[in-house]
């Protein structure tokens, strides 16, 4: 048996609005772009949306939107994948980590304050595998400093945090979805900027296609820009993935279901938690936790470790998710940082697996999975 880690849901649908695109004769700066941007604006409830290329190029166009320079300062989490603060360092600013909360695994807004100084520009969360992060509290911080807050919801597209959708304008002055194939819907690749912010709509669409005026005047350019446009292709397969965001929410909350269910029974795993009252979770991914606490941290690596290459050998599609980003070689370098700066990060690194989590996973398949890690385990301890 093999069983993918991540898969796209395409239907028919999909494949023939981008067939009807490929037959026009407009293939990029067309009428599903703006249909796209329309659809996700009144989706999340902003005034703007704006297309781009990838999430990254979202987040970078933010950073440069945001006028986030040189020595600048930007407090975001180490437990993240690698873009959130990348795009920080592209512009010579520099990220500033402070670790998570253990049962979320999002920044935690205790440690927020203390990271203050004058230099910081903004607050960075990220929504880690779906969940939303404490967008109230990290509001309320910002607005008492005089921060931006630009939410990488990359991975929550559809989530809820006490009543309002990841993205949403009340929380963050900015925010990025991305559709890279194992996102909640695709574009091939593709991101979208949401706000409510006229000034940085306009920026971004500026800057997402070469820095060009309001006009849109082909050869006149009023700012450093860059070709981070959305393609016709890329929008189409948008605007039908959207309209079925809803039915993949569903299959996807029933697929973390039945893995609640059949993986609760399995001792040494920890199921993802997701905070009660406050998250409306729409699932990205679904990360176990492996091992026991009291063991130390070599020994948790190793048998995180021997759990993966058990699931390898069994065909099972797994990663360590996250790898925490400042024990990234180039990180450790650039920053200074080293292992031990952000212990809660740390564990989560070393215990957590994605598993294989997609919209046409079977019963069977979970089940299939549940041995293999209940073999492996029950292994581990020998
Ligand atoms: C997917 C993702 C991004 C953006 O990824 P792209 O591949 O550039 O679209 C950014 N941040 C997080 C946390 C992500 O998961």
């Amino acid at each position: 048996m093999k069983i993918h880690l991540s898969r796209p849901d395409i239907t028919a649908k999909e494949i023939e609005a981008v067939n009807e695109v490929i037959r026009s004769p407009i293939l990029a700066l067309g009428p599903k772009l703006k249909e796209f941007e329309k659809t996700m604006a009144d989706y999340i409830g902003v005034k703007h949306a704006i297309a781009v290329n990838s999430g990254t190029s979202g987040l970078h166009l933010l950073i440069r939107a945001f006028n986030i320079t040189d020595g600048d300062e930007v407090i975001t989490t180490p437990f993240s994948f690698i873009a959130s603060s990348n795009c920080i360092i592209y512009e010579r600013a520099k990220p500033i980590f402070v670790d998570i909360e253990p049962d979320t695994a999002n920044i935690d807004p205790n440690l927020i304050e203390g990271a203050i100084t004058p230099r910081t520009k903004a607050i960075l969360p990220v929504d880690a595998f779906g969940q939303p992060a404490r967008l109230d509290v990290i509001r309320e911080i910002a607005d008492n400093y005089g921060l931006a807050v630009i939410e990488d919801s990359c991975e929550s597209l559809g989530s809820e945090y006490k009543g309002l959708k990841a993205g949403s304008a009340i929380f963050a002055d900015a925010a990025v979805f991305a559709f890279y194939p194992n996102k909640q819907i695709t574009t091939g690749e593709g991101g979208m900027i949401v706000t409510d912010d006229e000034e940085i709509a306009f920026l971004c669409k500026s800057m997402r296609n070469q820095g060009r005026g309001e006009a849109g005047v082909w050869l006149s350019h009023e700012r450093l820009g860059y070709n981070y446009r959305m393609n016709e292709l890329s929008a189409a397969l948008g605007v039908v993935q959207l309209l079925r965001l809803e039915e993949i929410i569903n299959k996807r909350r029933q697929v973390a279901e039945m893995y609640n269910r059949r993986l609760a029974e399995i001792p040494g795993i920890k199921l993802p938690f997701i905070a009660p009252e406050v998250t409306k979770m729409s699932w990205f991914v679904y990360v176990i936790r492996v091992g026991t606490d009291e063991s130390t941290p070599e020994r948790q690596s190793e048998v995180r470790n021997y759990v993966m290459t058990r699931l390898g050998e069994a065909g099972i599609g797994c990663r360590p998710y996250f790898t925490p980003i400042h024990l990234q070689p180039f990180y450790e370098e650039k920053l200074g940082l080293r292992e031990g700066m952000f212990p809660i990060t740390e564990h989560a690194g070393r215990t957590s697996i994605a598993i294989p989590f997609h919209n046409h996973i079977t019963e069977d398949e979970v089940e299939y999975v549940a041995e293999a890690l209940e073999e492996a385990l029950a292994d581990s301890i020998v």
